[in-house]
């Protein structure tokens, strides 16, 4: 798309620290890297977001993803790593052509702070078994 930022960095008319390319998708580092080694993994094809996203394309992304993460783990020796997507504004999208935030993990001071805060108390089996039922009934 012509005026998607990410779609520029990939045919590179803005320019970007690459670390991984095949046929079907880009890597490159995050410019405001949460940890060591924050790399975002997208899809040549542009979509905006997950929801968009055509079954082929995710296939050929999550194909990818365990070498790019496993690059980063033998290149920093993290603890761990998170892999995030945010598809939406409510979700912290800012950037709407889909990507794969891969954020190693090395203590908690690393810089990215996630907190669950479980609701298990408002979602009983009764209510939990309903709301997988909606779901289904829309696949
Ligand atoms: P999100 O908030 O999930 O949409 O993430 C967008 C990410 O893109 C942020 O982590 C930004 O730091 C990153 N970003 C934005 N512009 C660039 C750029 N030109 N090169 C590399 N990363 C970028
Ligand atoms: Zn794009």
């Amino acid at each position: 798309m012509s005026d998607c930022l990410f779609c520029k960095i990939i045919n590179g008319q803005i320019p970007s620290l690459k670390v991984y390319e095949d046929d079907h998708v880009y890597a490159f580092m995050d410019i405001m890297p949460l940890t060591k080694g924050h790399t975002l993994l997208i899809p040549k094809t542009h979509c905006k977001d997950l929801f968009e996203m055509p079954e082929e394309v995710a296939r050929n992304l999550y194909a990818a993803a365990p070498k790019v993460a496993n690059a980063i783990k033998a290149a920093f020796n993290p603890t761990g790593m998170n892999t995030m997507n945010n598809n939406g504004e409510s979700a912290g999208q800012t950037v709407f052509h889909y990507h794969l935030h891969l954020i190693p993990r090395y203590d908690e001071k690393d810089g990215l702070k996630v907190e669950w805060n479980s609701r298990q108390a408002e979602f009983p089996t009764e209510i939990l078994t309903e709301i997988a039922g909606q779901i289904r009934e829309n696949l």
